[in-house]
């Protein structure tokens, strides 16, 4: 079945094939079938904007989509920059100086309080337009350097609970065992083998 992914992030599209592997799921962007546009994400909650993505592909196409909506909650900014993680530090600023502009934020308080979790949600929008989500979270603390260099946004300088390397110091495989988006794509996954969206 062909499903579109409703996301204008190579990053994603990348992390959803290692993920997903499903031989019977063909992932298309929808950039390659000329949604070129962003949609704006007017939701308050990740899920809300994940349904938003997704209904606008859904409108467009007729076809079944995935929405992945996701970001970087930090407890001492209670969750900021979260849903704005990409917009953080302004839109068109670079990975390094959205850290730079963390790091900032942070600096007043202690190391070992900066705690935070990189939060997922998932909307797949099936062939009859039902919406279905899934919801998937990394806890971990944001360090003071950036470290490794694969993955992509925030994952350098973020340590996830139990482990001693970055995200991006990770292989992409021990990266999804225990990231946001391995967790949420994963019960996606097991929907998907159990038959549950078969005609
Ligand atoms: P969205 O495209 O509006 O969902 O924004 C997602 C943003 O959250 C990305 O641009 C990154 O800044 C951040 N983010 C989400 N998932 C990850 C991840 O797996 N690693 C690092 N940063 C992430």
């Amino acid at each position: 079945m062909r499903v579109v992914l409703a996301s204008h992030n190579p990053d994603k599209l990348r992390e959803f094939e290692q993920i997903l592997q499903l031989d019977d799921l063909e992932l298309v962007s929808q950039s390659s079938l000329g949604l070129v546009e962003p949609v704006e994400e007017t939701g308050k909650t990740y899920r809300e904007n994940a349904l938003i993505k997704a209904q606008a592909a859904y409108d467009r196409f007729g076809l079944p989509v995935l929405a992945d909506d996701s970001g970087l909650s930090v407890d001492l900014l209670d969750g900021y920059p979260g849903i704005y993680s990409a917009r953080f530090a302004g839109v068109e600023t670079s990975y390094p100086d959205k850290m730079m502009r963390l790091w900032e934020l942070l600096k007043p308080y202690p190391q070992n309080e900066w705690t935070g979790a990189f939060i997922c949600a998932i909307c797949f929008i099936d062939q009859h337009g039902e919406p279905h989500f899934y919801e998937g979270k990394q806890l971990g603390l944001i360090l003071p350097e950036a470290r490794g260099n694969n993955g992509f946004g925030y994952d350098p300088i973020f340590l996830g609970q139990g482990s001693e390397l970055t995200n991006a110091e990770l292989d992409p495989a021990e990266k999804h065992a225990h990231s946001h988006r391995g967790k949420a794509l994963n019960a996606f996954r097991k929907d998907w083998l159990s038959e549950k969206f078969a005609l």
